[in-house]
């Protein structure tokens, strides 16, 4: 007889590395290859890791997310491969509720997107960032505002009912008004969710460089918390609510592929640099990350191998300490008694003087009507990472 298989099931992430460009401040796994025969070798290595590793999650498949990179870097059959891939290792009937795929304004086609949707796609994310076209070049995004601007009505027009938005902020020399239109022009092309980014150019990469030189300056962190707030405000008045830190939804529109990462759900992480998780039924958690190489993992599942990876069981007190970070940054709160339950953690017996004093000082609030479930109040969201130092 076989173990348990996990009630919250599995959501499937997909890594597509391909971006057409590197943006100046991306240290994110990501290849500037965009060679026909690189794609095809690259999906088939995709399916072959899919037939590899999916039969041992034998768990209903809940979410798929395809991100990157780039996925739509990639030709619509490819990505449909990938998908059909999957889905045919977890079994119809546990079809992938939520089904995501990333795209940047300037890969957009109505071809593209209505074979997505015709293949099932049921969500889009857009890295449309910004909508201004000084923002867009002082970032060397690809894209233009014209093509930010049409990337929302392309993607309705093929069908997408379901669409978020990435928009970037803590820019060089970005005046506050164009941070409020940028807000204004998203809110008027009314997504379903929007995932807010501060921008964090990685240390090597170019625009980290100028950072790092004085050449370029970012905003301080008082400025950055502004705009951070100004985007709670102007989402806020316009029926978006906090989900979590970053990712603002409308009811009934969060996003479950992601939310997966902050309830510490099983997630298959397939594609270079993609990172698994496994819970495990037995309280052993398993950690699994694929080496970024996209060369070496192509030719490795191409050959019939496993592509190179590191898995490790993290210890429970370090699980314990990430799940509390990540449910302090969710509107659904940490659940002391979930904690205990799942990491054998009594927050109340350990940190019950600092979680007092930050009910007290108005960081930290009651997130259910038992009160066993705390939540970071407003003032606690813009000082998150101390509150959950005192809690740590
Ligand atoms: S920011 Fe996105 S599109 Fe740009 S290089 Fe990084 S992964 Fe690619």
């Amino acid at each position: 007889m076989g173990a348990p298989k996990p009630k919250s099931g599995v959501g499937v992430y997909v890594h597509v590395p391909f971006c057409a460009a590197s943006c100046p401040y991306c240290d994110y796994p990501h290849a500037v290859a965009s060679v026909a025969g690189a794609h095809d070798a690259f999906a088939r290595a995709v399916q072959a890791e899919v037939r590899r590793r999916a039969p041992r999650h034998d768990a209903p498949l809940r979410t798929i997310y395809l991100g990157g990179g780039t996925p739509s870097q990639l030709p619509a059959r490819h990505l449909v491969d990938i998908l059909d891939a999957v889905r045919a290792h977890f079994g119809h009937a546990e079809e992938g509720r939520e089904v995501t795929v990333e795209a940047n304004p300037d890969d957009l086609t109505g071809t593209w997107l209505r074979a997505l949707r015709e293949a099932g796609v049921t969500r889009l994310s857009l890295g449309v960032q910004l909508f201004f076209e000084e923002d867009l070049r002082a970032l060397g995004r690809r894209h233009d505002a014209a093509e930010a601007a049409r990337a929302l009505p392309l993607a309705r027009e093929a069908g997408f009912g379901n669409v978020s938005l990435d928009l970037l902020f803590g820019l060089p020399g970005q005046p506050a008004a164009r941070w409020q239109a940028t807000l204004e022009k998203a809110i008027q092309q009314a997504p379903e969710h929007v995932t807010l980014y501060r921008l964090t150019p990685a240390a090597g990469t170019p625009l980290g460089e100028r950072v790092a030189r004085g050449a370029a300056r970012l905003p301080g962190g008082g400025v950055a918390t502004a705009q951070y707030e100004q985007a709670l405000d102007a989402l806020g008045a316009a029926g978006y609510h906090a989900q979590e830190q970053t990712h603002l939804a409308r009811p009934g529109s969060e996003a479950r592929h992601t939310r997966r990462h902050w309830r510490h759900q099983d997630v298959l992480g397939l594609g270079p640099g993609a990172h698994s998780f496994s819970g495990g039924d037995d309280g052993l958690a398993t950690r699994r990350a694929n080496a970024p190489d996209w060369c070496a993992y192509t030719e490795a599942l191409n050959d019939g191998r496993a592509p190179p990876h590191t898995q490790e069981h993290p210890p429970r007190a370090a699980l314990a300490d990430e799940y509390v970070a990540r449910r302090l940054r969710t509107a659904r709160g940490l659940s002391l008694k979930t904690l205990a339950a799942r990491y054998d953690r009594d927050l109340r017996s350990e940190r019950g003087d600092a979680l007092d004093r930050l009910r007290a000082e108005g960081y930290l609030e009651q997130a259910n009507g038992s009160g066993s479930a705390v939540r970071p109040t407003r003032a606690g969201r813009l000082r998150l990472d101390a509150l959950t130092d005192a809690l740590l």
